[in-house]
C-alpha cells in the first residue's frame, strides 16, 4: 500500500470516529497529477483543491473534480468558473459580483462557500462572523450564485485557542443551514480533529496526506 493511501485510511477512521459525514478534500498545491489522481483512486477522496489559479490551470484535468481553496483576484475568475465544483474563498462583494458575470457570461451557475476570518487576523482574507448576515444579503442578489456554507481558516494556534474559534464559526453555520447551506469547511493537518469535533463536515488536508513538505520553498 502507498502511503498515501495508508495515511488517507487513517485520516478516513480518526474522522469516521467523530462523524461518517465528514468529506475529505486533499489540498493538492506542489503536489503533482500522478500523485493526486493516486489520493482519488484510493476512493477515500473525490475531491482535490488547489490554492492558486495558475496551478489549477497547469493540472486542469476534467476526470478529476477540483474545488478552489485559495486567495483569489477578480480577473482570474474566468479561469474558474464552471471548472471548480466549489469556489470555497469568496470572501467580497467585486469577487462575487465578478463571479456571477462569468456565470451570466458561460450561462452557468456556480457553487460558492463565504471564507470566514474567524480569528479576525488582520493579514488574512476573510469576512468576520458578525458581517457574514449583511455579506448573505448581498451576494444573494447575485442568481448565478448558489451559496452553499462557510469556510474557514483558522490562526496557527493551540487546542484552546481553536476551539472556541471553530466552534463560533459552527454556530454561526447552523443558523444559516439548509439544503443548500451545507458545506462547513475547516480544519487542515495541523487542526482538523479539533475542527471535526467542533462540527466541521469538510477538512482540507494537503501534508497529512501527501507528506510534509514546506510550502514556501
Ligand atoms: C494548503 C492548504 C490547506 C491544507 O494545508 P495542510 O496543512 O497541508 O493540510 C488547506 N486549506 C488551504 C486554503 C490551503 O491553502
Amino acid at each position: 500500500m502507498s502511503n498515501i493511501e495508508t495515511n488517507l485510511i487513517e485520516i478516513r477512521k480518526e474522522l469516521d470516529n467523530i462523524s461518517k459525514e465528514i468529506e475529505i478534500v486533499a489540498a493538492t498545491k506542489t503536489r503533482s497529477i500522478e500523485e493526486i489522481k493516486e489520493c482519488i483512486n484510493t476512493g477515500l477522496v473525490n475531491v482535490a483543491g488547489e490554492n492558486k489559479v495558475q496551478e489549477f490551470t497547469s493540472k486542469y484535468d476534467e476526470s478529476i473534480v477540483w474545488d478552489y481553496i485559495g486567495s483569489l483576484q477578480t480577473n482570474k475568475v474566468k479561469y474558474l468558473v464552471g471548472k471548480v465544483r466549489l469556489i470555497q474563498s469568496v470572501d467580497r462583494i467585486e469577487l462575487a459580483e465578478k463571479i456571477n458575470n462569468e456565470c451570466i457570461k458561460k450561462n452557468v451557475k456556480q457553487k460558492i462557500l463565504i471564507e470566514v476570518n474567524s480569528g479576525k487576523e488582520e493579514q488574512k482574507s476573510g469576512v468576520f462572523l458578525e458581517d457574514i448576515d449583511s455579506i448573505i444579503d448581498q451576494f444573494s442578489k447575485l442568481d448565478r450564485l448558489e451559496i452553499c456554507g462557510l469556510m474557514a481558516v483558522a490562526p496557527i494556534a493551540d487546542k484552546d485557542t481553536l476551539e472556541p474559534l471553530f466552534t463560533s464559526v459552527y454556530e454561526k453555520f447552523i443558523k444559516l443551514k439548509n439544503n443548500t447551506f451545507k458545506y462547513l469547511s475547516m480544519g487542515m493537518t495541523d487542526d482538523y480533529l479539533i475542527a471535526a469535533k467542533c462540527g466541521s463536515n469538510m477538512v482540507r488536508i494537503g501534508r497529512k496526506i501527501f507528506g510534509e513538505r514546506n510550502y514556501n520553498i
